[in-house]
């Protein structure tokens, strides 16, 4: 191991005992896990702490855990820790400790490995061609057939993150430059990846074939920025330059921006639950505003549902830019029947049985004065298992409401995810085992609607609807339309996404 590529490791507590690790409430576990967000910055001396802005930023892709590493010219540095990134990032002696001009950094809520220390992003090792850092927001779909070849062949994993099958594919290549090699990891992955890399001479942005998950490149006074969402940059005061494009490899080193398309070009397919519910509103994503398109989502919404009520009620905070919109284009009045409290942490002690029954309580309460008499039209972006409207309904009936109509803003969820989102296996899936009825039964509204899959796509600014839309969306969830194959599902060797770029090719 050289002493240049040697990592000084700050992982925490000996034996991957996480740091300030708690167990999320019993009814959060019910919710979705969502997915990563990532950064990276090569250039500004103080690398590290803008890479912790960064991460503050991307915190609502994943609270789980956060890490960044940084390359002093050197040495690498490296800080994971279970938790908000303001738990551990805001502190001077961690900041200090991730020296250097060049950093990156990932937050995470696992979509695929367990919840250990270990797994937690960035990955660094010392391979031949020098120390290589990387993480990854999105999920590889056959990221267990890999690593099972892997295995066989010899190689020993530390984490059950599908990431770290990157770093074994990167290490076994025996082409020449790092850059080749990273490539000819990427051609044998198939899935969802927006991977930000780090050596000791280079920052790697790269996107999946389809570019499924987002990545966005940034300049901050000339210095090369890498982020999920446009809204990380905004915080550090950086440019938005654009996006990278789906199959790009943009390689930054002293000299400049490189930008390399390896893959046959294919229409790019990005997943449109960024628009949904992932993306932060105030994030521009494949140059469309998130808060623009969600308030749109919310006038279709009317458009395909007109009801006579009252009042128009968001779940906050995700239905509130649906909400926005319906009541806009319905000219009825939007109140905040709803009030979240944002204080509920990831750190409140588990509670006891009686505490529990309190349910979503802890997280909305009614605001009775705006609902009580009243014919409530209830707004969310998403229905997945149902858990969260069962309960928001039942609170509005008891805070007084007269009649209460569900709208959702976005079509029935069928189908399950796995690029990076991670709903539930499709048994748990509200829509994929009701009809409309049923589930309105469950839900125990008035009336339940959803936005049309036409309708996302008008909302999305395609006039015509779904199928004549390009570029056309990764929309499984709702239409069952996976754009790559699912090996690991399948078992199926010749992954879709490959045959499908070598066709093009
Ligand atoms: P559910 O309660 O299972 O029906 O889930 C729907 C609720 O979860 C909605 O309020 C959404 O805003 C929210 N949601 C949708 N997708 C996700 C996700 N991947 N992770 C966490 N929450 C989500």
């Amino acid at each position: 191991m050289s002493k240049r590529n040697t990592p000084v490791e700050n992982d925490g507590p000996a034996g991957g005992e996480p740091h300030g690790h708690a167990e999320t409430l019993p009814f959060d576990a019910d919710t979705l896990r969502e997915e990563c967000g990532v950064f990276g910055i090569f250039g500004q001396s103080d690398a590290g702490a803008l890479t912790a802005l960064g991460l503050h930023a991307l915190q609502h892709r994943g609270q789980e855990a956060a890490g960044i590493v940084s390359f002093d010219g050197e040495r690498f540095h490296t800080e994971r820790h279970m938790g908000l990134v303001g738990d551990y990032f805001t502190k001077q002696s961690i900041i200090d400790r991730l020296s250097g001009h060049a950093s990156i950094g990932h937050v995470r809520y696992s979509t695929t490995g367990e919840t250990i220390l270990r797994n937690v992003q960035p990955l660094f090792a010392d391979l031949d061609a020098g120390g290589f850092a990387v993480c990854h927001n999105g999920n590889l779909t056959n990221a267990l057939t890999l690593r099972d070849q892997l295995v066989r062949d010899g190689a020993i994993f530390q984490s059950t993150s599908d990431t770290e099958v990157i770093i074994h594919l990167v290490a076994r290549s025996r082409k020449r430059t790092f850059v080749e090699k990273f490539v000819e990891a990427l051609w044998q992955l198939e899935g969802a990846y927006s991977l930000v890399a780090l050596t000791n001479k280079k920052l790697i942005g790269a996107r999946d074939p389809l570019g499924i998950r987002p990545l966005v490149l940034g300049d901050l006074d000339g210095s090369p920025v890498f982020a999920s969402e446009t809204c990380a940059l905004d915080i550090i005061g950086a440019k938005f330059v654009r996006d990278v494009e789906n199959g790009e490899v943009v390689v930054v080193n002293k000299d400049g921006i490189h930008s390399h398309f390896p893959f046959p070009r294919v229409p790019p397919r990005p997943c449109i639950f960024e628009y949904i519910y992932f993306a932060r509103p105030d994030s521009v994503v494949g140059g469309r505003n998130v808060y623009e398109v969600r308030k749109r989502m919310g006038r279709q919404l009317a458009k395909e549902n007109p009801i006579k009520a009252d009042v128009v009620v968001p779940v906050p905070d995700s239905g509130v830019p649906a909400a926005i919109g319906y009541a806009q284009k319905s000219g009825i009045p939007y109140e905040m029947g709803i009030i979240r409290n944002h204080y509920v942490g990831r750190t409140f002690i588990e509670p006891t049985q009686q505490i529990r029954k309190l349910g979503v309580k802890l997280k909305h309460s009614a605001n009775s004065a705006q609902v009580k008499g009243q014919r409530v039209v209830l707004i969310d972006d998403s229905l997945v298992r149902g858990t969260t409207s069962i309960k928001i309904v039942q609170m509005m009936y008891e805070a007084g409401a007269k009649e209460v109509h569900l709208l959702v803003a976005s079509p029935p969820i069928t189908h399950s995810d796995y690029y990076g989102i991670d709903t539930p296996d499709a048994d748990k899936l509200l829509a994929a085992n009701h009809s409309l009825e049923e589930m309105r039964k469950i839900v125990g509204a008035d009336s339940l609607q959803f936005l049309s899959i036409d309708g996302i796509y008008k909302a999305m600014g395609h006039k015509k609807g779904r199928n004549a839309a390009v570029p056309q969306f990764t929309d499984h969830c709702f239409t069952g339309d996976y754009p790559t194959g699912l090996t690991d599902r399948t078992g199926k060797a010749q992954p879709k996404q490959l045959s499908l770029l070598q066709e093009a090719g």
